[in-house]
């Protein structure tokens, strides 16, 4: 495990972009924070969209300096790779458990090169792509991946010691185990994030096995210039789609799944492909199937118009049924919901289905924060501390509270940095700045 220290002052659990956020903000206060990340790079979802609503801007060109700033922020001391195993009150903070997952290299060492991925013989589908594209089975996550350091999956591996061979820094190591340490720290803030909800949640939709009926996360793939394809192209046959269908509240807004609530980003994530789909290819059509149109944040009204005005075609209806056909495209039965109310069939080439919002980890377990109704974390006093959860000294930022855009995911990680802050104030905690110097 590299050095941890044995005190900080808060502990950020997700490194995506509330995560990283808060302890920014924190760090740029005084403050030492422990920043942990389960997976092998920070950046959450926003490092693998393509652009954001409503200003089209490159999401990595805005995630990737924050990411850079958060790794080299010197009160902040990122952790990637590593999972938080237990948290314990203690005194006047909480002892912290991580479990720190193999890379079977050695971290510091690495220096990215990717010579041991040119050099690995095996191909498995990339998770960053979801699915679409593929990758080795060592490999560095992604171009944009912070720390820019190799990792092994070892269920993919054959061991056939190629990586080994070829490592300039002769820094592999197969047999590397899962580490522990203990910490402890003053405040936690909970900065989780979402998953999307399942492609089997809806069984009418295909289960997620008719490949042209996708993920948006994927199509946010597809679109980007560092994706799979390099350009739009339907992953069944490699054919340039015409005629592209959006399923909207396809996991949201359903009791029947357990899902009730709106996922709030779906519109605006739904409009900005469609839109962006009309730039990359002159002749498509795209539909958008829709119950209402929630377009609720500064700037996106005038998005949705923007979207109309260039093009795109919404319908106002339910889809309740996607059939594959001989040759890969789609048929929809649609419920339309105007004043004839009559079922019909659509014919398209693509189907993209606009999947809702879900936790992506229950941090009751560990940390004994209560969930809400929805299973986001429960903010007791929504109003005025929308950010301060169930247990004293812990608190919630970004999609872990609740749905949200990327704006009100910073907003809030801004408050449960400044809550957390307080905090510590309040506690009488008397930080760690003083005993661990910055280096100069
Ligand atoms: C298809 C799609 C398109 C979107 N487009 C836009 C857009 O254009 N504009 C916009 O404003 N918003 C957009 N959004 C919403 C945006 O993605 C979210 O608002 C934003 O990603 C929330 O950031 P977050 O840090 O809360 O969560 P995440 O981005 O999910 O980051 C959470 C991080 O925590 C880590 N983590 C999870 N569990 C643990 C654990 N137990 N221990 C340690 N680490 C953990 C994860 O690996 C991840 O790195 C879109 C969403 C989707 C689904």
């Amino acid at each position: 495990m590299p050095y941890i220290h044995d005190r900080y002052d808060a502990l950020v659990i997700g490194g995506g972009i509330a995560g990283m956020q808060a302890a920014l903000d924190l760090g740029e206060q005084g403050f030492d924070v422990l920043l942990v990340e389960k997976g092998p790079s920070i950046g959450g979802v926003m490092v693998g969209l393509n652009k954001v609503f409503p200003t089209l801007d490159c999401s990595s060109c805005i995630c990737t300096p924050r990411m850079a700033e958060s790794a080299h922020h010197p009160r902040i001391r990122l952790q990637t790779y590593t999972e938080v195993q237990a948290v314990r009150r203690d005194g006047a903070g909480f002892a912290v458990e991580l479990l720190k997952k193999p890379r079977y290299l050695d971290e510091t060492a690495c220096i990215g090169c990717g010579e041991c991925e040119l050099a690995c013989p095996i191909e498995v589908p990339h998770e960053f792509d979801y699915g679409l594209g593929a990758r080795r089975a060592i490999y560095i996550p992604h171009g944009n991946a912070i720390p820019q350091k190799a990792v092994l999956s070892v269920e993919d591996c054959v061991f056939c010691g190629k990586c080994e061979k070829v490592c300039p820094a002769d820094c592999m190591d197969f047999t590397q185990l899962p580490e522990r340490v203990t910490t402890m720290v003053g405040a936690v803030i909970v900065a989780t994030g979402l998953e999307i909800t399942p492609m089997d949640a809806k069984p009418h939709y295909g289960r997620g096995l008719i490949p042209n009926v996708m993920s948006p996360l994927a199509m946010e793939r597809i679109q980007s210039s560092n994706g799979p394809y390099g350009r739009v192209l339907r992953p069944a046959d490699g054919k340039v789609p015409r005629s592209i269908a959006y399923v909207q509240c396809a996991g949201s807004r359903d009791r029947s799944i357990g899902i009730p609530y709106c996922s709030r980003v779906c519109c605006m994530y739904a409009l900005k492909q469609a839109l962006l789909l009309r730039h990359y290819i002159h002749d498509v059509e795209v539909t958008l199937y829709y119950m209402d149109i929630r377009a609720f944040g500064k700037g996106y009204e005038q998005f949705y118009r923007r979207a109309l005005a260039e093009g795109v075609k919404v319908v106002k209806g339910k889809v309740g049924r996607i059939t594959e056909l001989e040759n890969y495209d789609l048929s929809l039965r649609v419920e339309l919901l105007d004043e004839d109310q009559r079922l019909v069939e659509r014919r398209h080439e693509l189907v993209v289905l606009s999947q809702g919002l879900i936790p992506a980890w229950h941090p009751s377990a560990i940390l004994g924060i209560e969930e809400a109704d929805d299973h986001f974390i429960k903010a007791p006093d929504l109003k005025v501390a929308p950010s301060v959860t169930t247990v004293a000294g812990t608190f919630a930022a970004g999609v872990a509270a609740g749905p949200k855009d990327i704006p009100d995911a910073i907003v809030e990680a801004g408050d449960a940095a400044m809550a957390a802050a307080n905090y510590l104030a309040a506690m009488g905690w008397n930080g760690t700045a003083a005993r661990v110097p910055v280096p100069a």
